[in-house]
């Protein structure tokens, strides 16, 4: 077997797949089913191909997922359908090269198994939320897309924090989730929930970062309560 470097995968963008099969087989995750190199957006346009022949989504969908892919600019993101959270398949996570380009190899590192590898379980077993709330595919077509994605973006920041943390990542790595997680904690609060269900699973959600704001921003989230 070649062993590639992160050196060399940062460098040579023929030896990125090799290093991402290795970087898997090193970090196995049990709803992981590959790291794909998006190398000319194929691993993106195939995967959408892939849900098209499950008919997990339509023409119009795909359409859809393929402008979204091809205009990627992200480190990494997984093909969320409707209907698919909870079937309990192993997801593939498409990395593109800004993952490479733009990040260190620790920032490479928390990133995949942090962040993309929690989109990859909450999408596989439904999301499991606090007060034994579930959200998958008996109930996800109550909620709006931007919820949805609000709450796949919070939730893996926040483990991406909590981790960063523990793991004492460096100030960029950690800085950059922080900054995500928190336009990604305004977007969920300023929705406007579509029903009953939704709105609950958003309050739910949005008490269950309570403790990790307060870590963040002690003395904002203290100003606040004294106000109130
Ligand atoms: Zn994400």
């Amino acid at each position: 077997m070649i062993w590639v470097t992160y050196a060399q995968a940062k460098r040579d963008e023929g030896s990125r797949q090799t290093y991402l099969d290795q970087f898997l087989k090193i970090q196995p995750h049990p709803h992981v089913r590959s790291l794909r190199y998006n190398l000319g957006f194929q691993a993106g346009l195939d995967r959408i191909a892939e849900l098209e022949g499950e008919r997990l989504i339509c023409a119009q969908a795909a359409a859809d997922a393929r402008a979204e892919v091809t205009r990627a600019d992200n480190y990494a993101f997984l093909v969320l359908a409707r209907g698919m959270l909870g079937h309990g398949k192993k997801q593939p996570i498409i990395v593109n090269p800004p993952a490479f380009e733009q990040l260190s190899e620790e920032g490479l590192e928390t990133y995949l198994i942090d962040h993309e590898y929690v989109h990859a379980q909450d999408i596989s077993r439904g999301m499991a939320l606090s007060a034994g709330m579930r959200i998958d595919s008996a109930n996800e077509g109550q909620f709006q897309i931007c919820a949805l994605h609000a709450i796949l973006e919070t939730r893996a920041l926040a483990y991406q924090i909590s981790e960063g943390v523990k793991k004492h990542v460096g100030h960029d790595t950690l800085r950059r989730a922080l900054g995500e997680f928190w336009k990604y904690h305004c977007l969920l609060s300023g929705i406007e929930p579509a029903n009953e269900l939704e709105g609950t699973a958003i309050g739910i959600q949005l008490a269950s970062y309570r403790p990790l704001l307060d870590f963040i921003f002690p003395e904002m989230t203290r100003k606040k309560r004294r106000k109130n």
